[in-house]
C-alpha cells in the first residue's frame, strides 16, 4: 500500500463529461498528475447542441488555451455566411403574431439581448468533445471505470477508489464530476440524504437537429442562422444553428404533469422516452407560424428529456475532506439559463487554481502533509463556489417561468419580462472572475500562507 509522500498531488476525476475533460486539462496544463475515470466504454456525448457564455469561454481560456481553440474548432456564430457576426439573443411572442414585424419575420420580436462577444455560440456537443479529447493524454484516462465507493484509511494514505469491475485505484483527492445522478455526491451528503439525488421539474425538453438546407426554405435565413428563443404560455422553443451553420438545433420546453421515476438512483437509466412530432405539435397547438413551421420540421421521432435539478434539495456543502463535487455533480440546473456546464467550467478553473496552490504549498513546505494542504484547498472551493452556483439552480427556474408567461412578477408585461431576464442573465455572464480568482488565492494563503 502506497503512503503519502511530499511529492506531486495525484488526482482523480470520476467522470469524463465536459467539466470532468476541461477540469483535466487545467490540472495537466499546470503539471497536476491527473486520472480520468470514466464508466462508459469511451468518451461520449449526445448529437444536440450546446453553447456557452461569453464568461464561460473567458473561464476556459484561464484553464487552459487549447480549450477555446477546441470550442472555435466547431462553434458556430450567429449570422449569415457573409454577414457581419451577431451576438445577439432574440426574444420573440411565439403565441400571439404580428405579420407586419420590423424583421419581416412573421412573429413579434419582444426585445434583444446582447450576449457578449462570441457569446453563445452554438456547439454540436459531440463534435466539441471529440476537439477536447485530442488534448488529453491516453495516459490520463480509464474506461469502463465505474466508480463505487471511496475507502479513506487515514490523514496518512492516499483514497481508495473501488469499481465496479473490481479494480481500485489511488489518489490524494477525487473531484466528482460524475453529472447529475452522481454517486460521489452520494459519498460526499450520504445515501440517506435527499441532496444526494436529482428531482424531476416537472418540464421536458424535445430536442432535435436538423439540416439547414429543409429549415432556410421553411422559416427564412435570419431565422435560420441567428439563435432565437420563442416564448408563450407555459411552454417555449429555442433554436440556433450548430455545425458551420449545417444543422439547426432546436430545444422544445413543455410542462409534464406526471411523475418521472428517476429508478435506480446508482443506475444508469436513460432520462429520456421516445416521444414524436405530433406530440410536440399537441403542446404547442394555436401558437404563430414560425413556431408552427419549426415544428414541421422536427422528425416523425424524437427523444423527450426530462429536466432534473437540484432546486428541491441543494447540497449543503460540495466538499468532504479530500473528496469535492464540480459541475452537475455539485449543482445540476434546468438549462433555462444554458449555463450548466459553463459554470461547471468555473468550478473546474476554481479547482486548478487551488490545487496549483497546494502543489507549490508541497513543494516550498517539508512540514505540510498532503491531506492537510488539499482539504485546506478545497475548504476554500467550498467557501467560494456554493453561493453562486446554487443562484443558478434557482434562476434557472425562475427564468423559465419568465420565458413562460407566469413568473408572479413578470407575468405577460414583457418590459418587465425582457428587464427580469437582463437582470438575471448580466449577473450570470458579467462574473467577476478575477474577483472569484482573488478570493480563492486570499482564502488558501490565509490557511498556508506562501
Ligand atoms: P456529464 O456531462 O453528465 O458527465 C458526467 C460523466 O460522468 C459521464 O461521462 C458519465 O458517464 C460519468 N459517470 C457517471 N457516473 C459515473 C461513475 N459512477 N463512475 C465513473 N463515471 C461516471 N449548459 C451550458 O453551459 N450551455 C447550454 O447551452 C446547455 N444546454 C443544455 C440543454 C439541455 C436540454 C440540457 C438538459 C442541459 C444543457 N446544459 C447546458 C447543461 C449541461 O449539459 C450540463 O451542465 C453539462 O453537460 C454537465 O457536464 P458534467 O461534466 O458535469 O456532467
Amino acid at each position: 500500500m502506497a503512503s503519502q509522500n511530499a511529492g506531486k498531488l495525484q488526482v482523480a476525476i470520476v467522470g469524463g463529461g465536459i467539466v470532468g475533460l476541461i477540469t483535466a486539462l487545467g490540472l495537466l496544463k499546470r503539471n497536476i498528475p491527473v486520472k480520468i475515470y470514466e464508466q462508459a466504454s469511451s468518451f461520449r456525448e449526445i448529437g444536440a447542441g450546446v453553447a456557452f457564455t461569453a464568461n464561460a469561454l473567458q473561464c476556459m481560456a484561464l484553464v487552459d488555451p487549447v480549450i477555446v481553440d477546441a470550442v472555435n474548432a466547431v462553434a458556430t456564430q450567429n449570422g449569415q455566411e457573409g454577414a457581419p457576426p451577431n451576438d445577439y439573443l432574440r426574444y420573440h411572442d411565439g403565441y400571439n403574431w404580428d405579420p407586419n414585424d420590423i424583421e419581416g419575420s412573421d412573429d413579434k420580436l419582444l426585445g434583444l439581448l446582447y450576449s457578449g462577444y462570441k457569446g453563445f455560440q452554438g456547439c454540436h456537443r459531440a463534435a466539441l468533445l471529440d476537439e477536447l479529447v485530442k488534448y488529453i493524454p491516453s495516459h490520463a484516462v480509464e474506461f469502463r471505470k465505474r466508480f463505487t465507493e471511496c475507502k479513506d484509511r487515514g490523514p496518512n494514505e492516499r483514497l481508495l477508489l473501488q469499481f465496479s469491475d473490481g479494480t481500485s485505484a489511488e489518489a490524494d483527492l477525487i473531484i466528482g464530476c460524475d453529472g447529475i445522478k452522481s454517486k460521489i455526491r452520494q459519498l460526499v451528503l450520504g445515501p440517506e440524504n435527499p441532496a444526494s439525488y436529482p428531482y424531476f421539474t416537472h418540464k421536458v425538453a424535445y430536442r432535435a437537429l436538423i439540416p439547414m438546407e429543409r429549415v432556410e426554405p421553411v422559416i427564412g435565413a435570419f431565422k435560420a442562422y441567428n439563435q432565437h428563443m420563442h416564448t408563450g404560455p407555459r411552454a417555449h422553443i429555442l433554436h440556433f444553428p450548430v455545425s458551420g451553420g449545417k444543422l439547426l438545433n432546436v430545444v422544445a420546453f413543455a410542462a409534464e404533469p406526471a411523475d418521472w421515476p428517476l429508478g435506480d438512483p446508482n443506475g444508469v437509466r436513460n432520462m429520456t422516452s421516445p416521444a414524436t412530432r405530433a406530440d410536440v405539435a399537441a403542446v404547442f397547438q394555436g401558437w404563430g407560424p414560425t413556431v408552427t413551421k419549426i415544428i414541421s420540421l422536427l422528425p416523425d421521432d424524437i427523444d423527450k428529456w426530462a429536466i432534473f435539478d437540484t432546486y428541491d434539495h441543494p447540497a449543503p456543502t460540495y466538499v468532504r475532506g479530500r473528496v469535492c463535487l464540480a459541475g452537475d455533480a455539485a449543482h445540476a440546473a434546468a438549462p433555462h439559463h444554458g449555463a450548466g456546464a459553463g459554470i461547471g467550467v468555473e468550478d473546474g478553473l476554481a479547482l486548478c487554481t487551488l490545487l496549483e496552490q497546494a502543489t507549490a504549498t508541497l513543494s516550498s513546505q517539508t512540514n505540510a502533509t498532503t491531506g492537510a494542504v488539499v482539504e485546506a484547498a478545497l475548504q476554500v472551493y467550498d467557501a467560494v463556489r456554493p453561493p453562486r452556483s446554487r443562484w443558478l439552480v434557482q434562476s434557472s427556474r425562475s427564468v423559465c417561468d419568465v420565458y413562460e408567461w407566469v413568473h408572479p412578477e413578470t407575468g405577460e408585461d414583457w418590459d418587465k419580462c425582457l428587464a427580469e431576464i437582463t437582470a438575471r442573465s448580466h449577473r450570470l455572464w458579467y462574473f467577476d472572475i478575477d474577483g472569484m480568482l482573488k478570493e480563492l488565492r486570499d482564502g488558501y494563503e490565509s490557511r498556508f500562507p506562501p
